[in-house]
C-alpha cells in the first residue's frame, strides 16, 4: 500500500492510539485509517481518554489523492469550523487519511470517537452553518470595530434576558 500523498513510500504498520490500528507514512507523517478497525475501536472505546497533544503544524492536501486500498478519489471533508484542516475520505471503503498531526488534533478535541459522523449529511450541514455564522461575525467586527462589537454583543445578550426586550429595543430607536 502506498502513500496517497507522496505516491511511492508504503505505508508501515502504526497505532493512532492504544487498540487503534493503521497504517503510517514514514516520510509525511500521514496515516491511513481502515473504517473497520475504526468501527471495532469505537464500538469498545465509549470512555477514550482525549489525552494527546497537538504536535505541531498541518500539512493540509490540496492535491487530489487516490484511495490506497481501492484506488477510488478521496473526497475532502471540513470537519468543523474551529479546526483549521480537511479530512480526505474514501466514498468506497470509506477509509480515512490523516495528515500530519490531523489526528492528534482531532483526537484533542474529544472528536477521535466521532469520525464517522464527520461524512454524514447532518454534520457537514452543522460545518456550513458555522462556517457562515462565523463569516458573519467577521462581517460585523469589521463593519463596527472589534470593541464595539464585543460591547454590542453584550448588550444583545442582555436585552435577550429581559421580559420587556421588545419596549427597549423601541425605546432604543427613539434615542438621538
Ligand atoms: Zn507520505
Ligand atoms: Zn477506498
Amino acid at each position: 500500500m502506498n502513500c496517497p500523498k507522496c505516491k511511492t513510500h508504503t505505508l508501515v504498520r502504526s497505532n493512532l492510539t492504544k487498540g487503534l490500528p493503521a497504517s503510517e507514512c514514514s516520510t509525511c507523517r500521514g496515516k491511513w485509517l481502515n473504517f473497520s478497525d475504526y468501527l471495532s475501536w469505537q464500538q469498545q472505546s465509549g470512555k477514550v481518554s482525549d489525552t494527546e497533544t497537538i504536535g505541531g503544524e498541518f500539512e493540509d492536501t490540496s492535491d487530489a489523492m487516490i484511495c490506497p486500498c481501492c484506488t477510488k478519489l478521496l473526497s475532502k471533508y471540513k470537519v468543523s469550523a474551529n479546526l483549521p484542516f480537511i479530512l480526505d475520505q474514501c466514498g468506497r471503503c470509506h477509509g480515512i487519511w490523516f495528515d500530519k498531526n490531523e489526528w492528534e488534533s482531532i483526537s484533542t478535541n474529544g472528536l477521535a470517537t466521532k469520525l464517522h459522523l464527520f461524512f454524514t449529511e447532518h454534520w457537514q450541514k452543522n460545518v456550513k452553518k458555522e462556517l457562515s455564522d462565523q463569516r458573519i461575525v467577521e462581517i460585523f467586527k469589521k463593519k463596527f470595530g472589534a470593541e464595539n462589537y464585543e460591547k454590542l454583543t453584550e448588550v444583545k445578550s442582555w436585552l435577550n434576558q429581559q421580559s420587556d426586550k421588545a419596549a427597549m429595543l423601541a425605546f432604543l430607536r427613539e434615542v438621538n
